[in-house]
């Protein structure tokens, strides 16, 4: 196994198709079709997941990707989105309950999408005995903070952080033994496509705000990542 120096806990990893050399990803999926294709990218260095993102549970069935969960590695990207999401909320609660059930069934992670519903999506996941969860892309309540981390749960710092003010007094907040990084990779963000090699630059921003070692940061994400994936090696 070549050496890893940089973990991608949710990265689209279907759509950039590269070679990252020195990282391991966590490769998220949106959709029946995009799940099929990340199970196929399937490496020592790349962590597969199915699921059907908020954004497309208008558009997609559940029954064919329920077959597919038992070849992943994980669940994601699921969850709720009271903000951006065309399906309505009780659809979406539906299919999110759905995939935190299987989750809880298969003893796999979950790597979820909240936005504006951080703490129902919270509820959901507790509710259904789920161990291993993920919260990307943390920009929900301070108070939420302390139940993520009692329930043992993550969530990820995106390379955004530098400028996403309302993200960064968050990641400010959080204790390091809850932190792991993102790219959100194969996703354009104002204007910037956002790959794993953002994660570098992220790491050190997030060390000076948080006034800890680079090193020992990179360190306990690393433990992080492989905790939250249940990792053996
Ligand atoms: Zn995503």
């Amino acid at each position: 196994m070549k050496a890893v120096r940089f973990y991608d806990a949710h990265c689209h990893y279907s759509y950039l198709k590269k070679k990252y050399e020195g990282f391991m990803i966590a490769a998220v999926s949106m959709d029946y079709a995009s799940s099929v294709e990340t199970l196929s990218l399937k490496s020592e260095n790349v962590l597969t997941g199915v699921g059907i993102h908020p954004w497309k549970v208008h558009e997609e069935k559940l029954e064919k990707i329920e077959e597919l969960i038992d070849k992943a590695d994980f669940i994601g990207e699921v969850g709720l989105d009271y903000r951006f999401a065309k399906a309505s909320k009780e659809l979406q609660l539906s299919y999110f309950t759905f995939f935190v059930r299987k989750a809880a069934e298969s003893d796999k992670l979950i790597n979820v999408h909240a936005l504006d519903a951080w703490r129902e999506a919270f509820n959901v996941v507790i509710n259904g005995g789920v161990k291993r969860a993920i919260f990307h892309w943390y920009s929900g309540p301070e108070d939420l903070l302390k139940d993520i981390e009692g329930a043992g749960f993550y969530l990820t710092v995106n390379p955004s952080v530098t400028f996403q003010q309302k993200h960064r007094r968050l990641i400010e907040k959080a204790p390091v033994e809850i932190l792991l990084t993102e790219s959100d990779g194969g996703y354009e963000y104002k204007g910037k496509l956002l790959e794993p090699t953002d994660i570098i630059s992220t790491i050190q921003f997030v060390a000076q705000l948080k006034d800890i070692d680079v090193e020992e940061l990179s360190k306990i994400i690393q433990n992080n990542f492989r905790n939250a994936f249940n990792l053996k090696i």
